[in-house]
């Protein structure tokens, strides 16, 4: 019996990735916690925050913000279950795969579009992200098949950048006592339903994590030379 691996949407999107290093991905997976790691929560709220918004609207208006209109025909939403209530068992790997989409739409003919935001310009670096939004996406629609929001009919991206530009920081209209306000405008990116991606990356997740060591770096990647350098400082 194989010892049983929880990992998160978002991670499992890690291993789609180009520049992927499975010795990377061990280490993370068989430590408590990786030191260096910051991450500014300014996006996160932010991406709550337009959670809040669309929710509110949907509320007050029953039907869907103006500026979602690109996503089609919405008519409702659901509030993305915790991590905890959404997971699914894989038992040919035994692994958990779980995650909290951003954002769940009802679509008119009862289907569910899920969604994700990110508080970005849309770069190409954005685009470099983009096999791991993917992965992500992709694995929530295989939790939400088996836990209530069959059917899945579609996959989207929202991103929302900031509107920085001269003209806009003009306006009267955006600066009060208080502070001032930033608009943001939104960019839509649909995402092809691809279910059957998730299996095989769960089963290189297993192989990669059953390794008694870690795999070896890889070629060129100056961070691991450098981290090599400290342990030769550090005399361990
Ligand atoms: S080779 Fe680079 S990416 Fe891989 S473990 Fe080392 S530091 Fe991480």
């Amino acid at each position: 019996m194989t010892e049983p691996i929880v990992i998160s949407a978002k991670n499992l999107g890690a291993v789609a990735m180009p520049g992927f290093c499975p010795r990377c991905f061990w280490l993370q997976m068989h430590s408590d916690g990786i030191p260096y790691q910051i991450f500014p929560g300014i996006f996160s709220s932010i991406d709550s925050y337009g959670k809040k918004l669309v929710h509110g609207w949907f509320d007050r208006h029953q039907s869907a913000p103006p500026w979602l209109l690109p996503l089609g025909d919405i008519k409702g939403y659901v509030n993305p279950p915790h991590y905890s209530k959404f997971s699914v068992h894989d038992a040919d790997t035994n692994i958990i795969l779980r995650g909290t989409p951003d954002g769940i739409m009802v679509m008119q003919d009862g289907s569910h579009l899920i969604v994700d935001y990110k508080t970005a310009k849309f770069t190409v670096h954005q685009d470099e992200l983009f096999p791991m939004y993917q992965v992500q996406l992709n694995a929530y629609a295989v939790i939400g098949e088996q836990k209530g929001l069959a059917p899945v009919s579609g996959l989207a991206l929202i991103y929302t950048e900031p509107v920085t530009d001269d003209d806009t920081a003009k306006k009267d209209t955006y600066q009060s006592n208080s502070g001032f306000l930033m608009e943001f405008s939104a960019h839509f990116r649909a995402v092809d339903l691809a279910p059957e991606t998730i299996p095989p990356l769960l089963a290189k997740v297993r192989k990669i994590y059953d390794l008694d060591r870690a795999p070896k770096s890889l070629k060129g990647c100056e961070d691991c030379a450098l981290l090599q350098d400290l342990i030769d400082l550090t005399g361990s």
